[in-house]
C-alpha cells in the first residue's frame, strides 16, 4: 500500500505542522482529507482509531480468500454525478445490482414489494387485478412509501397496505430498532417504498456497483497524496481537549489548523448533554463448503429468525471462489459505548435529534471545529450522501481561505 500510514509509534512530526487534522478514515474523512490536500495544498493528518482505513465500508479476504465486509455488506449506489466521477477517479466498478428477497413463511418475495411480489403473495390473478387497482391510484412505476399505502381508505389498497405491512415490514423492523415498528419514524421505512414495476433491484440509482478491487483498495487511493499522513490505531480523544474559551488544543498545544470529527460527538464531549442513542450489531460470518448458499446478496428474515437478513459475499463482489462462499448474519442490539460496541445506526426521533443540536452547538462554538459524516452529523446518510457532503465542506473550507 502507498499510502502515507504510520504507526502510533513511529510518529515524529508535530501535529502543529499539519494544516488540517481529519478524525476518521471513513467515506467522510478520507475524502474531505483528499480534497484539503489536492485541492487545497494542505499538509492533512488523519487520525483513526481502527487499525484500517475504510470506516464500515472496509473490506477484506477471510480465511477462505472470500472478500467480506466487516461491518455488514456496503453497496454503493448513487444519483449524484459528482459523488460518482470523484470516486470513479479511484475505482473502477463491478456493476453488482443488489437484488433483495424476503423470506416469509419458506416463500421468497422480492423487496422492495413489487408486481411479482404482489402476483406471489396474492395469486395471479388477484395479483393481477391488485396491481390495476395500485396503478390507477398511484401511476405505473410510482414508488409509495407503507405508511402513504397504509393511509389508502379503499378495501384493495388496504388488503395490500397490511400485507406487506405485517409480512415485510412489522417484525423485521421491531427486530431491527428493538422498539415497535409503529414507534419509528416514518422516514426509516420510506427508504424501502412499494414499487409498483417489475424492476426488482433493491436500488434504482443510474450508478450501482462495488469498487472493482473493493472498499479498502479505493480509500487506500483516496488517502494516497503526499500531503497526507494517516495514523491508525490512535483515537482523537486522547489528543484533542477543548478550552473554557472555545480553543481547540491538539496535543496540550493551541491548534490553529482546522479540525473535522467525523466520531460520535457524544462521546467527544464526555456524553454531558446525554447518551444519543444508535444501534449496534453483531455480525456472525459463516463460510461453507458450497458454491452458494442463497439464491440473492441478500435475503430478509421478515416475519421469522432473531437476525434480520443474510447475505452472501460472492454475489456482491463477483468473486470466483470455488466451492466455498462466505455469508453473514446480523443480529441488532442497543448501542452500549461501555460494552466495546460499535455505533452503527443513529436512531431517527425528536428527542435525539434535539439532543444532537446542543452537541452541535456546542462544536459550532469552537474556532476552526466541522462535524463531518454519519456519526458526528448523526444521519441515516449512505455513502454517496457522505461524500457528497464531504466534497461540499471541502469547497465551503477551500473557499473560506481564498
Ligand atoms: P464511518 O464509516 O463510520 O467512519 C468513521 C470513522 O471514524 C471510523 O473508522 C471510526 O473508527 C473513526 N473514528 C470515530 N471516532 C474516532 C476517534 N475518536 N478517533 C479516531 N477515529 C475515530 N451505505 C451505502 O451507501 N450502501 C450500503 O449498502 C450501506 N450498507 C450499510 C450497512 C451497515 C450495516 C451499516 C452500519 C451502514 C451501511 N451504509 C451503507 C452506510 C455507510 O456505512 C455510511 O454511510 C458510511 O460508512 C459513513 O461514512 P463515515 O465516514 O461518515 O463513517
Ligand atoms: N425494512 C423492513 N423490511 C425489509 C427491509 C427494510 O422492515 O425487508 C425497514 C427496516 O425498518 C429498515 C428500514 O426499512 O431499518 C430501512 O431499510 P434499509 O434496507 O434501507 O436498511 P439498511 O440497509 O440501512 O440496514
Amino acid at each position: 500500500m502507498a499510502t502515507n500510514v504510520e504507526e502510533q509509534s513511529t510518529v515524529s512530526r508535530p501535529f502543529s505542522s499539519y494544516q488540517a487534522i481529519v478524525v476518521g478514515a471513513g467515506c467522510a474523512g478520507a475524502t474531505v482529507a483528499r480534497e484539503l490536500a489536492e485541492r487545497g495544498g494542505r499538509d492533512v493528518l488523519v487520525l483513526e482509531r481502527r487499525n484500517h482505513l475504510a470506516g464500515n465500508a472496509y473490506d477484506r479476504l477471510d480465511e477462505a480468500g472470500v472478500l467480506i465486509h466487516q461491518y455488514g455488506p456496503h453497496i454503493f449506489h448513487t444519483s449524484n454525478q459528482r459523488v460518482f466521477d470523484y470516486l470513479s477517479r479511484f475505482t473502477g466498478w463491478n456493476g453488482y445490482q443488489h437484488e433483495v428477497l424476503a423470506d416469509v413463511f419458506g416463500t421468497y418475495l422480492p423487496v422492495p414489494f413489487n408486481k411479482y411480489s404482489l402476483r406471489a403473495a396474492f395469486g395471479p390473478e388477484r395479483g393481477e387485478a391488485l396491481i390495476g387497482k395500485l396503478i390507477a391510484r398511484f401511476g405505473d412505476g410510482a414508488k409509495v412509501s407503507i405508511s402513504d399505502l397504509r393511509k389508502e381508505s379503499d378495501p384493495d389498497l388496504n388488503e395490500v397496505a397490511e400485507y406487506v405491512w405485517e409480512n415485510v415490514f412489522l417484525h423485521y423492523t421491531t427486530k431491527q430498532w428493538g422498539k415497535s415498528a409503529e414507534e419509528i419514524d416514518v422516514s426509516v421505512t420510506a427508504r424501502v417504498p412499494v414499487f409498483i414495476s417489475e424492476d426488482c433491484r433493491y436500488f434504482t440509482d443510474p450508478y450501482q456497483g462495488l469498487p472493482a478491487e473493493g472498499y479498502t483498495a479505493m480509500f487506500e487511493r483516496i488517502l494516497d497524496h503526499p500531503q497526507i499522513t494517516v495514523r491508525t490505531g490512535v483515537d482523537a480523544r486522547a489528543v484533542l481537549e477543548f478550552s473554557e474559551d472555545g480553543q481547540v488544543l491538539v496535543d496540550g498545544v493551541p491548534y490553529q489548523g482546522t479540525v473535522i470529527y467525523t466520531g460520535p460527538l457524544d462521546e467527544l464531549f464526555g456524553y454531558r448533554f446525554g447518551r444519543l442513542p444508535y444501534r449496534s450489531l453483531d455480525f456472525v460470518f459463516e463460510t461453507l463448503p458450497v458454491d452458494q448458499f442463497q439464491p440473492r446478496g441478500t435475503i430478509n428474515y421478515t416475519v421469522s429468525e432473531d437476525f434480520t437478513r443474510i447475505t452472501e459475499f460472492k454475489h456482491l463482489t463477483r468473486q470466483d471462489v470455488p466451492g466455498q462462499t462466505t455469508i453473514v448474519r446480523e443480529y441488532s442490539k442497543d448501542y452500549d459505548p461501555e460494552l466495546g460496541m460499535d455505533p452503527y445506526y443513529p436512531e431517527v426521533n425528536e428527542a435525539a435529534q434535539s439532543m444532537h443540536s446542543a452537541y452541535v452547538a456546542l462544536a459550532g462554538r469552537l474556532g476552526s471545529f466541522e462535524v463531518l459524516g454519519r456519526l458526528a452529523e448523526y444521519r441515516y446518510y449512505n455513502m454517496d450522501a457522505t461524500v457528497a457532503n464531504a466534497l461540499t465542506l471541502a469547497d465551503r473550507l477551500l473557499e473560506d481561505a481564498k
